[in-house]
C-alpha cells in the first residue's frame, strides 16, 4: 500500500504541467492526480512581465492549492511554481523549481525543490533578423518557444505561441514594424508547456518531493520524516571554534513528534575557511 493509495489530489495547472508530474506522483504515492485548470494561474504572475508576482514562490503555490481544493472539494493538492534570474554570486542564468505538496486532513506541508543552472532563460534587443536566427538556435528554438515584442520588454504589444520560423519572421517583421525605436525585444518563452528544459526541471523537483515523501518516520510510518532543522557550529579543524558548517540535522515527524538527531553529518572537523577565527 502506497502513501496516499487512491486519495485524489488536485493539481491546479493551465500550463499542462500534469504531463510530467502526474505520472511520478501516481506512480509513487498512489494517488489520482486531478487537473483543475479553471483557476488562471497567470493572474498570480507571467514570467513576461503582464502581471507581476507579488507573492513568494511557496505563497504562490500555497494560493494554487487552496484554489484548486476549493474547486474541487478536495482534501490534498499539489502545485508547481518556478523562478528565473541570476545565480546569487555568479552571472549565470539559473532555476528554482518547487513543487509543494499540502494534505489538508493531516495538516502536512512539504516541498521538493531543483535549483540549478540547467535553463535556457535569454533575451536580446536587436534590429537585425540574422541576430534572432543565432538566437532561436542557441536556445534550442523550436521545441523552446519564443516571445516578441517591439521596442522593449515592457511594451504592451506582445507575440506568443511563436514554435516554427514562419512565425517567428511574420512576427518579427510585425514588431519592427510597431517599434518606435527600431529594435525587438526577443526572449525565451518560459512557460511549461513551452519550455522542455524547464519541464524537466520541475520533473526533478517532483522527484525530489516523492523521495522526501517516502522517507518514512521509523516510529510510526507517516510519509515526510526529512531534515527540518541543521544546527551550526562545527569545531574547525585548527583552532575548535565553532564554525558554520552544520554540526547535526535534526528530523522529526509531523505525527507522532518522534525526532531524531545525525551528529556530524559533514565530516567531524570544518575547514578553516569556514571559521570566523581562522578566515574572518
Ligand atoms: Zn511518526
Ligand atoms: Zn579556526
Amino acid at each position: 500500500m502506497r502513501i496516499f493509495e487512491n486519495r485524489n489530489m488536485v493539481f491546479v495547472t493551465k500550463h499542462s504541467k500534469e504531463s510530467v508530474v502526474s505520472p511520478i506522483m501516481e506512480k509513487e504515492t498512489g494517488c489520482n492526480v486531478i487537473v483543475e485548470s479553471r483557476f488562471d494561474t497567470d493572474k498570480l504572475g507571467t514570467f513576461s512581465r503582464e502581471c507581476d508576482r507579488t507573492e513568494s514562490q511557496l505563497n504562490t503555490a500555497r494560493i494554487k492549492i487552496n484554489e484548486g481544493m476549493k474547486l474541487q472539494g478536495i482534501d490534498i493538492g499539489i502545485a508547481s511554481e518556478g523562478s528565473f534570474g541570476s545565480h546569487p554570486f555568479v552571472p549565470i542564468p539559473w532555476n528554482t523549481e518547487i513543487v509543494l505538496l499540502f494534505d489538508k486532513k493531516e495538516n502536512l506541508e512539504i516541498y521538493g525543490i531543483y535549483e540549478g543552472p540547467q535553463t535556457n532563460y535569454n533575451h536580446m534587443l536587436t534590429s537585425s533578423y540574422e541576430d534572432v536566427l543565432e538566437f532561436a538556435k542557441k536556445i534550442g528554438f523550436p521545441e523552446h518557444y519564443l516571445i516578441l515584442r517591439p521596442d522593449n520588454e515592457y511594451s504592451s504589444e506582445i507575440i506568443k505561441e511563436i514554435h516554427n520560423y514562419e512565425k517567428l519572421f511574420d512576427a518579427f517583421k510585425r514588431c519592427a514594424e510597431l517599434s518606435k525605436t527600431g529594435v525587438v525585444f526577443i526572449e525565451t518563452d518560459m512557460r511549461a508547456y513551452a519550455n522542455p528544459t524547464r519541464m524537466r526541471n520541475i520533473g526533478r523537483a517532483t522527484q525530489d518531493l516523492v523521495s522526501k515523501l517516502l522517507s518514512l518516520c521509523p516510529e510510526c510510518g507517516a510519509p515526510g520524516f526529512i531534515v527540518k532543522d541543521i544546527v551550526r557550529g562545527l569545531p574547525c579543524e585548527d583552532c575548535n571554534h565553532p564554525s558554520k558548517m552544520p554540526l547535526k540535522y535534526k528530523s522529526d515527524c509531523y505525527k507522532c513528534g518522534h525526532s531524531e538527531e545525525n551528529l556530524y553529518p559533514k565530516g567531524q572537523f570544518a575547514s578553516p575557511m569556514y571559521c570566523d577565527i581562522c578566515n574572518p
